[in-house]
């Protein structure tokens, strides 16, 4: 078995290293690492249309491009490995990736376009920002994995790929209760813009933080990962809202109708 993982941290996080230690300690699997140079969080599936990109192999081997997430598994599966992965793994994420976060995420992001080009797909990360018990989340991590690996689709199923968010909580191997299946919640809109004056005199302005769960209701990830579980929740791309495609219907027709005394 095969396996790319890439992040978004950048290839000196912490997190991508203790998940790459895990994965390759498993049984009959290889693991190559692509990631981006430098720290792309929110960056979520952008590509690099405008500038070149280089990659550069680093002293552990871990191979590091100058782009986003997406870039490097995007250059990867495209041209850079010379092989289709099994699986492609990003993170572990420095934070949690939970509810409205996965749209901005990177490591879904990475994730995701594996997904794109039919390779199935694991975003990990932890709820918390600082590595805090990371061994055990890349335990957890490595666990998945091997459950998954047997059962992972043919190159003949891999149409039907799956993408999977992990979030795993920060806390002692002893102290997870294990894995749940969780929807994704919501959060409350991100805090207000942070300004400051830089020391020229221009005004500056910093992104504020996510806001906090808005929706973490027994069921959705926010809820589950507080209670000390590791939650699993299987993504899709259809952002289609299917619910309200009759309500547009109308207008659409409205629209499309000849205009009295006007030209086709
Ligand atoms: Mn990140």
């Amino acid at each position: 078995m095969k396996i790319l993982i890439s992040n978004d941290d950048g290839y000196q996080a912490k997190g991508l290293v203790a998940l790459y230690e895990a994965i390759r300690a498993l049984p009959g699997v290889e693991v190559e690492v692509v990631a981006p140079e430098h720290n792309n969080s929110a960056k979520s599936n952008a590509l690099t249309l405008h500038s070149p990109l280089y990659v550069h192999t680093a002293h552990n081997g871990f191979r590091y491009v100058n782009g986003t997430p997406a870039d490097c598994v995007h250059i990867a599966l495209t041209g850079l490995l010379g092989y289709r992965p099994d699986l492609v793994v990003s993170g572990i994420n420095n934070g949690a990736n939970m509810g409205d976060d996965t749209i901005y995420s990177g490591t879904v992001g990475a994730a995701m376009e594996g997904y794109l080009f039919g390779v199935p797909a694991i975003a990990f990360s932890q709820t918390e920002k600082g590595w805090a018990h990371l061994d055990a989340a890349a335990q957890k991590a490595a666990q998945l994995v091997a459950q998954l690996l047997p059962s992972l689709p043919s190159p003949v199923e891999a149409a039907l790929p799956w993408l999977l968010n992990v979030n795993i909580p920060n806390l002692p191997a002893d102290q997870i209760k294990g894995f749940k299946v969780a929807r994704l919640g919501r959060r409350h809109a991100a805090e207000k813009v942070i300004s400051q004056t830089n020391p020229r005199g221009d005004t500056m302005y910093w992104i504020g933080s996510a806001g906090a769960a808005k929706d973490g209701d027994e069921g959705t990830d926010f809820h589950a990962a507080a209670q000390g579980y590791a939650t699993i929740t299987p993504l899709q791309i259809d952002l289609t809202d299917h619910q309200r495609l009759p309500y547009w219907v109308p207008t659409a027709v409205q629209m499309s109708a000849p205009v009295p005394g006007g030209s086709a």
